[in-house]
């Protein structure tokens, strides 16, 4: 089914990756429009309202999203709030009758995934996560590389993503985010390491816990965290992450050469990236505006995302059994 107008997108939560990213892709959509938002500040959905051209009848507070379920302008609502009220959010889309896009990492539990695909199913409306990356020219190499092997099937990766946390926000509160990097960066390295597994999951993991050398900010959450994914057929990821260093690296080996993401392995561009064939020079597209556009192109033509729930949900399982391996010191199946 077709539709003669552009879907209505509502941003719930406008903070940093609302305001810089998914803001601006808005404007370079063929599919999507910003109709409204969902946000705790009023002054900011005043603001936003002028900038985007949408009604202010169209922001609403957490505590409103019930009434979505009147508001016909808008088919989506965009989660971009905390990870810990990932789930609320978006069960609270879902039961207004909104289709639904919730941001990494989907929540943070298994069992708050499990809750936010049940709401979407009852509602019958569709659920997608922001994995901006299968968007993304170098990623997709990447993913064509694992599925025909021009180096052979990947059985090394190695990765590693960081950032210097200055002073402590959500992301270091146990309650709001989940965990510490590992919920944040090293998602990244485990979605990517399951592409490059073509796919498929990781049958075990290892990890160690990095001593902390700022205990006053990382109170209940890591500082940063070592970890092994052991993948079926023997392929391994040897990863770090943490919020006391920068880095954003990838690499794939296989038996007949690599590709190795050296710089800005996981972000919106920049990225420099090498192969054992020689350097991939892509033009870096709008990541978050092909994102979207496709996913509402899922919902005019009624077809399935390659991005559903239960992606987000495959990596918590992850997440969670890395957690518990450093907590134990033993090795966890997945
Ligand atoms: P910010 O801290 O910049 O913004 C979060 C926003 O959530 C706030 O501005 C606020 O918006 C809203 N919010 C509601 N309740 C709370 C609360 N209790 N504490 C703090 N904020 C609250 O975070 P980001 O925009 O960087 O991240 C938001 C989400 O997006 C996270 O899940 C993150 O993992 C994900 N993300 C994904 C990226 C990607 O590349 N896919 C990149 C960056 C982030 P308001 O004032 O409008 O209520």
């Amino acid at each position: 089914q077709q539709t003669d107008r552009k879907l209505g997108v509502a941003l719930a939560g406008l903070g940093k990756y609302s305001s810089r990213q998914l803001g601006p892709a808005l404007k370079e959509t063929k599919w999507c429009q910003l109709m409204g938002v969902v946000t705790g500040s009023k002054e900011k959905g005043e603001q936003w309202s002028k900038e985007y051209g949408f009604p202010v009848k169209n922001i609403y507070s957490y505590d409103t999203m019930a009434q979505l379920a009147d508001n016909k302008d808008i088919d989506i609502v965009y989660v971009v709030t905390p990870n810990g009220l990932h789930a609320q959010h978006a069960i609270a889309a879902a039961k207004a009758g909104k289709h639904v896009i919730c941001e990494k990492p989907m929540a943070n539990t298994v069992a708050e995934c499990d809750a936010i695909i049940a709401a979407c199913k009852a509602a019958k409306v569709k659920l997608s996560i922001g994995y901006r990356l299968h968007f993304d020219p170098y990623h997709k190499e990447l993913m064509r590389l694992a599925k025909e092997k021009d180096f052979g099937a990947f059985t090394t990766m190695t990765g590693d993503r960081g950032f210097i946390m200055q002073t402590k926000v959500w992301r270091a509160d146990k309650k709001l985010a989940g965990g510490g990097p590992l919920m944040d960066l090293g998602i990244y390295i485990i979605h990517g390491a399951c592409m490059t597994a073509n796919g498929v999951a990781p049958v075990a993991v290892t990890a160690q816990e990095h001593p902390k050398t700022k205990p006053e900010m990382f109170t209940d959450v890591e500082e940063g965290i070592n970890w092994t994914m052991e993948f079926p057929g023997g392929a391994t990821c040897t990863a770090q992450t943490s919020y006391q260093h920068s880095a954003d690296k990838f690499r794939a080996e296989g038996p007949k050469g690599f590709i190795e993401f050296k710089e800005h392995a996981f972000t919106y561009r920049g990225m420099v990236v090498e192969t054992s064939r020689g350097p991939l020079n892509f033009t870096p597209p709008n990541q978050q505006a092909l994102q979207m556009d496709d996913f509402a192109n899922c919902i005019l033509t009624n077809r399935n995302t390659i991005i559903p729930g239960e992606l987000g949900r495959r990596d918590l399982v992850i997440i969670e059994g890395i957690y518990k391996a450093a907590a134990t010191g033993k090795r966890v199946e997945i």
